[in-house]
């Protein structure tokens, strides 16, 4: 099997199908003709891929979902309008009413909203868990458990989860373990080697990498994936070609974007953790962390998201600071070439474990841009937290 580079510079690709073009071209489409009505009416298969009408999928998405598939080491790969509705579609696949389903207390608050509002009046018990449980998770698996559902490291606070413990427990009883693996992108994980069922990316992060694409993918094992295509076909999900395209091409330079994405993140958390006005950063990557081992063991690198807790300052103090950072967008997402920030507020919604931390934290994307101008920009911005004055954000 190719290396990870390797698979990022050729799955995907069939010049001598397209006269020899580099990459795939984009197929824009609705209507398939075919030359007899025998041909047309003709049974498909589904899971098979065939190119039949254009809500099914173009040469254009088959072969961005093939290099996902691929990078991952997942049977097939399906992709979705974006990073949430791939979430929703693989819980969809898998779970009927009446069934337990557990989930990470440290998910995508969007995915427990979905959980929570459109789930439970399915007669689906949704009970959260806490990240850190490990193997401790067979005490919670039922009878009637349909799915445990994953992320790690946790969307703000970055706790790591032991995927392959958990998936061991819900394996022995028969359970599928779904993972929102976004953070750490096809690229920088083999999530079936890790015992994960379904993977599931909203590739609108670094897989687009320009902040300019919404699109989501979930690969599966073989036992998952007719399940998973025919729900996207039931619940009628397609994605452009155009957006397809510009997915494929975010792909080709995963690789160089998230290496320096990792390095410039790294440098900066190192910075940060030796500051006065900061008490902890939560970013695996650093020997710190409580999830390092579990990050080093599991994974081949790191992203640029992480969160730092600041020690403790009024509110009025944090919106200086925020407000007077110049280099750092106000905005949701991430996973673009520019560095964003926005204040974590994750104590609000966690139910099963308690998220307090001894100050305001803060969630960074650090960007492409050089890590000396980064630090001089938080640097000035902490100064603020002393300020007593307001700045206004750039
Ligand atoms: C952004 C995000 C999503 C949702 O992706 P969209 O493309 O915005 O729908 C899902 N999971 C995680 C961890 C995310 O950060």
């Amino acid at each position: 099997m190719p290396k990870p580079d390797t698979l990022l510079a050729h799955a995907g690709r069939a010049p001598e199908a397209y006269s020899g073009m580099v990459n795939t071209p984009v197929f824009r489409t609705s209507t398939v003709i075919h030359p007899t009505i025998e041909s047309y009416e003709a049974p498909r298969d589904l899971a098979k891929k065939p190119v039949s009408y254009g809500r099914h999928g173009t040469p254009t998405t088959f072969a961005f979902e093939e290099a996902v598939a691929q990078l991952e080491g997942a049977h097939q790969a399906v992709a979705t309008p974006n990073g949430l509705s791939a979430i929703v579609v693989a819980l969809l696949a898998v779970l009927k009413p009446g069934q337990h389903l557990l989930v990470t207390d440290s998910a995508y608050s969007p995915a427990r909203g979905f959980c929570d509002r459109r789930l439970v009046p399915l007669g689906i018990e949704v009970e959260y868990y806490d990240p850190l449980i490990g193997a401790g998770i067979a005490d919670l698996l039922r009878d009637n458990t349909g799915a445990v559902f994953c992320e790690s490291p946790g969307s703000l606070t970055f706790e790591m989860q032991d995927i392959p413990a958990i998936a061991a427990a819900a394996h022995a009883r028969g359970i599928p373990v779904l993972a929102d693996n976004t953070w750490v992108t096809p690229y920088l994980a083999s999530p079936f080697e890790l015992g994960i069922d379904i993977s599931i990316h909203a590739g609108t992060k670094y897989i687009g990498g320009h902040s300019d694409l919404m699109i989501g993918v979930v690969s599966t094992n073989e036992r998952y994936w007719k399940p998973v295509r025919q729900t996207v076909y039931d619940y009628a999900y397609s994605v452009s070609p155009d957006d397809c395209y510009q997915a494929l091409r975010g792909l080709r330079t995963l690789g160089v974007r998230l290496r320096q994405h990792e390095r410039n993140a790294l440098q900066v958390a190192r910075w940060l953790q030796a500051q006065p006005e900061v008490s902890r950063v939560l970013y695996p990557a650093l020997e710190s962390d409580p999830g390092h081992a579990l990050w080093k063991r599991d994974y081949r690198g790191a992203s640029g998201l992480f969160s730092v807790v600041l020690k403790p300052v009024d509110d009025a103090a944090l919106t200086r600071f925020v407000n007077g950072l110049q280099l750092f967008g106000i905005g949701s997402s991430w996973g673009g070439f520019e560095s964003l920030v926005t204040v974590v507020h994750a104590a609000s919604y966690r139910t099963a474990t308690r998220w307090q931390p001894e100050g305001p934290a803060v969630r960074l994307h650090i960007g492409l841009e050089d890590p000396a101008d980064l630090i001089a920009d938080l640097r000035q911005a902490l100064d603020l937290l002393h300020a007593g004055k307001a700045a206004s954000h750039g």
